[in-house]
């Protein structure tokens, strides 16, 4: 459907997150505390279940602070639903197995967890006159370049450098993107395995092992409107422990063909003649060791492939879910109450 240069959250040539483009500008007003170093561990609810405070952990010590208006919660896709049934709002019967007094019955609080999965590991080697060298844009040069001048390589996203929009599973929506694909401008094992593959299992740096030091760019298939579900759930009524997060990826069969297109798409993508005239840009096809079995790009060998070097992007979303009241699912209405 088209490309774009990838977006990101920048100012200035620097990444900003929501607390430096809201957060610190609004500390100069008046009614407005920021409180650092605390931690929410309960909302606290009146007689009529109505949120007028909370409570938080704060040096060691439980304190409370009370609304005058109103409680916004406000936590993120995981601690937001723990919180929520830390204070007794949430599925009742996953409440009281954990021994949490039930004081709002919403089944929704935690379920509904959607992230746009995503596929390493399609790759292409490029000609070494071309250099898109991980070392050549976070080197010294390229540091003092940036400090000085906030130019040069490390002024623009390092990961990404296009993005591609297709729709290819939704025919009966074409206007709508259903996948997006990544160009990384790096091989994965390019470093060497520092830093791309650091935490990786050892048999996948070993599958990289025979580029390792090697230029070369990736392309990243990734699901826009995912159809799998997963869930957000306490591990226990202690509110220090981390939730339990099941992404539940690829569980919908729609989610896991489109995946498959999605995976050959890359492939063809990246094989486009352009790259290989003005790159010199050469398929990694080396198959993975555990779906060697298979034919080499079958659909079977991709459906393996699929599966094994799948990922979550870190975007989770829709564990509080906004519905009208109809839905038993609901957690919030469309005025976020
Ligand atoms: C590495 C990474 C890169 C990303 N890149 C992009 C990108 O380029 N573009 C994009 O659109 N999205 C990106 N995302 C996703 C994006 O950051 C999230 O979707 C977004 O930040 C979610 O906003 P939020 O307000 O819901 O939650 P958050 O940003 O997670 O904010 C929740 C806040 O609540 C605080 N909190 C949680 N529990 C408690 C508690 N009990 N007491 C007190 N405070 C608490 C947390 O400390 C946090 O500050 C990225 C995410 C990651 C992890």
């Amino acid at each position: 459907m088209g490309s774009s240069v990838f977006q990101l959250a920048i100012k200035n040539r620097e990444r900003m997150s929501s607390a430096d483009a809201f957060l610190l500008p609004g500390l100069r007003r008046r009614n407005l505390k920021l409180q650092t170093n605390s931690q929410v561990i309960e909302i606290i609810l009146n007689a009529d279940n109505k949120a007028i405070g909370v409570k938080y952990v704060h040096n060691h010590k439980v304190k409370r602070a009370f609304a005058q208006r109103e409680v916004i919660i406000s936590a993120g896709a995981a601690d937001s639903p723990k919180l929520l049934m830390l204070s007794g709002i949430g599925p009742k019967e996953h409440l009281e197995k954990l021994g949490i007094k039930s004081r709002v019955n919403l089944p929704g609080v935690g379920q509904n967890y959607q992230d746009h999965v995503m596929v390493y590991g399609i790759s292409w080697t490029i000609h070494p006159n071309v250099s898109s060298s991980i070392f050549s844009r976070i080197g010294i040069k390229a540091m003092l370049n940036y400090k000085e001048r906030r130019s040069g390589p490390l002024a623009s996203p390092l990961g990404v450098c296009a993005l591609y929009h297709l729709n290819i599973g939704s025919p009966q929506e074409p206007h709508v993107p259903d996948t997006q694909i990544n160009m990384g401008c790096a091989l994965e094992g390019q470093d060497y395995g520092l830093m791309a593959l650091s935490g990786y299992q050892q048999s996948v740096r070993d599958y990289y092992r025979p580029v390792f030091g090697r230029d070369g760019f990736s392309m990243i298939p990734m699901l826009a409107r995912p159809k799998s579900v997963g869930s957000i759930t306490l591990r226990s009524r202690n509110p220090l422990d981390p939730p339990i997060v099941d992404p539940n990826c690829l569980s919908h069969p729609d989610d896991l063909s489109l995946m498959i297109k999605a995976a050959k798409a890359s492939r063809k993508l990246g094989n486009a003649k352009a790259f290989r005239r003005a790159l010199g840009a050469e398929p990694f096809r080396d198959p993975i060791p555990d779906c060697a079995h298979f034919e080499f790009e079958s659909d079977d060998y991709w459906r393996c492939f699929v599966v094994g070097m799948s990922t979550v992007t870190a975007h989770m979303t829709g564990t509080c879910k906004m519905a009208p009241d109809s839905d038993p699912m609901a957690v919030v209405t469309p005025r976020l109450k």
